[in-house]
């Protein structure tokens, strides 16, 4: 059966010539980058080409790109390498400001720290259409906070956060108590611009495999001065969360990926210039509409998210009313489409998500909510299918 893949914002498939440039190194270049031999410099000249691109992307200087086993890992170690840092040489209990929009690896981790007692956190709402002002943010800093973690694109509802206001906003803040500015820009790569000095962020998060590159990679951008650099755990304003090596700066001890380095630089080279991510964005966003015209003629059926240019140009969530979710996500799979329940990573719980909550629409109401999220490959003919399948399986599934 014919299989319609809609669920680009949970991993995209690997470009060919990433996955080429992966295994060329694995046979033929395996040496450890810390080595010092011909084997491990090879290696290790790979690990800083591939940081160097992958800095130029976004602005940054090579030296300030911390590679991760992804963006989980990149989200913990911004969030808890700030407040660690915090926690030991401060007599205050550190506040941070986030948002009920963040991916469950900003909003789980920052839930963690406050339930331990160790920090107090400030969770910014969206309204209704899921929009969240930056003066929202700034509104929710206090004396003693230490970091704004905020996420760029919505993974769930497809926002787009006004993420250079806030960073506006935050360096009017005096310099001595300039607070930490955490980016999670993992959703917003593929279209938006993610220059760290426009976006005025000192922290930033991307992961590989939502650009067409490999999984079990990502990276954590840390502006120059934060990080303590050489392994002295506080020398910094961040404090380690492992300890070993001097790899990644002695902030990410462990021998590297140098595989998933190489694939993660080639997936970002692929991306293109700003324009054409931006002509790509254009393109998609017309198919997005297809399917959000589609899916809104069915009754009582409501789009999650802002309409027009602050929603992600490849993001469609809905909320069906009158229908039950695990019986609705069986049935598009069964129809031959791949979607998911808000974000993947609750896919497999039939409750709604914190961010979902977070817009207040469904109350106690039976209700399914599906995220569709678009691609390179996605085209008008299979848009078409789903909102066939989705018309078909709405009525089913009300009788
Ligand atoms: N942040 C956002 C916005 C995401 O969409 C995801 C992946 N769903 C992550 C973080 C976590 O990424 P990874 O799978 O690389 O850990």
């Amino acid at each position: 059966m014919k299989r319609i893949y809609l669920d680009y914002a949970a991993t995209t498939p690997i470009d060919p010539r990433a996955n080429k440039a992966m295994r060329d190194f694995e046979l033929h270049d395996f040496g450890n980058p810390s080595s010092t031999h011909r084997e491990g410099q090879t290696a290790r000249a790979k690990i800083d080409f591939a940081r160097a691109g992958i800095a130029r992307f976004i602005n940054a200087k090579p030296q300030e790109i911390i590679f991760t086993s992804g963006a989980t890992e990149a989200n913990n170690l911004a969030i808890q390498g700030v407040v660690n840092y915090h926690r030991f040489k401060d007599k205050f209990k550190p506040h941070i400001v986030t948002t009920l929009l963040e991916h469950h690896s900003v909003y789980n981790t920052v839930k963690e720290l406050e339930d331990r007692g160790i920090i107090e956190a400030s969770y910014v709402k969206p309204n209704r259409n899921g929009v969240i002002r930056a003066e929202q943010i700034t509104k929710a800093i206090k004396p003693n906070t230490v970091l704004a973690s905020v996420i760029f694109v919505s993974n769930e509802i497809g926002s787009i956060l006004p993420i250079r206001e806030i960073g506006h906003e935050l360096s009017l803040i005096p310099a001595n108590r300039r607070i930490v500015y955490h980016v999670d820009a993992v959703q917003a790569a593929q279209f938006y611009n993610c220059n760290v000095e426009k976006l005025g962020c000192n922290l930033l998060t991307l992961s590989a495999h939502k650009i067409y590159g490999p999984k079990g990679i990502g990276a954590l951008y840390v502006r120059s001065g934060l990080s303590a650099r050489g392994g002295s755990a506080f020398g910094g304003k961040m404090a380690n969360l492992s300890f070993g090596g001097s790899q990644e700066y002695g902030l990410r001890p462990g021998t590297q990926n140098t595989a998933g380095i190489i694939g993660f630089a080639h997936a970002v080279k692929f991306l293109g210039s700003l324009e054409q991510r931006h002509i790509n964005a254009e393109k998609i966003s017309v198919l997005r509409d297809q399917l959000i015209n589609g899916a809104l003629k069915i009754t009582q059926v409501k789009l999650n998210g802002p309409l027009g240019e602050n929603r992600a140009a490849n993001n469609v969530s809905l909320t069906v009313y009158g229908v039950d979710q695990d019986a609705f996500m069986t049935a598009l799979d069964l129809a031959g489409i791949a979607a998911s329940t808000g974000s993947a990573c609750i896919s497999g719980s039939s409750k709604p998500s914190h961010v979902i909550e977070a817009l207040g629409k469904i109350g106690r109401k039976k209700a399914a909510t599906v995220r569709f999220t678009l691609g390179a490959a996605t085209n008008a003919s299979e848009i078409q299918f789903a909102v066939d399948a989705l018309n078909k399986i709405i009525k089913q599934l009300r009788t």
